[in-house]
């Protein structure tokens, strides 16, 4: 396997996504060689537009869906990654008590042998070695991102299946699964201290609160992340950043995110995490590289 090149593909909910999970790995293989392509399932067209500075805007609401292919096309420029949409309409994060319904069309109600067909018509012409998508919870509770999982889990396996949709490409078998592990809540604490340490004021205080009420809220699907894998990419940060930056109605940049300084996350918590979900492959948990096994 050493002579081929390796692959990685990264399933996401919504443009924006990419570069808030796993970023900095991506950035670090695409350096590194591999080909890695983020399979991006919705178009983020129901977004909130969380930049102050953008903001009720009449120019933007009204071409969110062109606003948000062109950040992404400059996060990806950045990353260095390729990306395909997979064409659903984004279901947007239902809120309120009791919970509205979900509008009609999106992604999170289109049957999931629909959306599983298309991952899997991606995978094998694409044919990764490790794919990464998020946990049964979604990482966050949007029915888009649990969907996501779903539709990651469901692609998968019949990827590899030849009697499952066989018109779209031959069979492909990835070796790895991973989910994304950002919210743990070790590096929360970590970051947390090490900003009270330096004499900062700590954006987690509120954030880990935030994690908590999830958790409550969602007791009977909730289990801790269970990270099998950290990938050393202190390097890669600034990349990160400027990728998420560049979604720019969707983050404010001055928001939490971007309240740690890089010089204290490179020493409080080098890594992007991640938890081996399946794996065809032998590798010693805990790993430090996606294509442990593989290389
Ligand atoms: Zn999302």
């Amino acid at each position: 396997m050493s002579s081929e090149q390796l692959r990685l593909m990264a399933v996401h909910a919504h443009p924006d996504d990419e570069s808030s999970k796993g970023a900095a790995t991506m950035a670090r293989y695409i350096d590194e060689g591999v080909d890695v392509l983020v399979v991006t399932c919705t178009g983020g067209e129901r977004g909130s537009i969380l930049n102050p500075a953008l903001q009720h805007r009449e120019d933007i609401e009204a071409n969110i869906a062109e606003i948000r292919r062109d950040e992404m096309a400059r996060a990806r420029a950045i990353l260095g990654v390729r990306q395909h949409w997979l064409g659903f309409v984004d279901s947007g994060l239902p809120e309120g008590d009791p919970l509205p319904p979900l509008p009609e069309g999106c992604f999170a109600l289109a049957p999931l042998e629909e959306a599983t067909r298309r991952l899997v018509r991606e995978i094998r012409d694409f044919k990764p070695h490790v794919v990464t998508t998020y946990d049964e919870n979604g990482g966050y509770p949007h029915p888009d991102h649990i969907r996501t999982h779903e539709v990651s889990i469901a692609a998968f396996d019949a990827a590899a299946d030849p009697d499952a949709f066989p018109d779209e490409g031959e069979p492909w078998q990835p070796l790895k699964l991973y989910y994304d592990v950002g919210f743990s809540p070790e590096r929360f604490t970590a970051l947390h201290e090490a900003m009270i340490a330096k004499g900062l004021e700590s954006p987690y205080e509120e954030r880990m609160r935030q994690w908590r009420e999830n958790r409550e809220k969602n007791e009977r699907t909730w289990r801790a992340p269970k990270v099998t894998t950290r990938v050393p990419v202190a390097d890669w940060f600034e990349r990160r950043d400027a990728a998420l930056l560049a979604h720019a109605t969707q983050v404010d940049p001055d928001g939490w995110f971007f309240k740690v300084p890089l010089a204290i996350q490179r020493e409080a918590w080098p890594t992007e995490d991640f938890e081996l979900a399946r794996s065809l492959v032998d590798s010693q948990i805990p790993e430090d590289d996606l294509f442990a096994g593989i290389r």
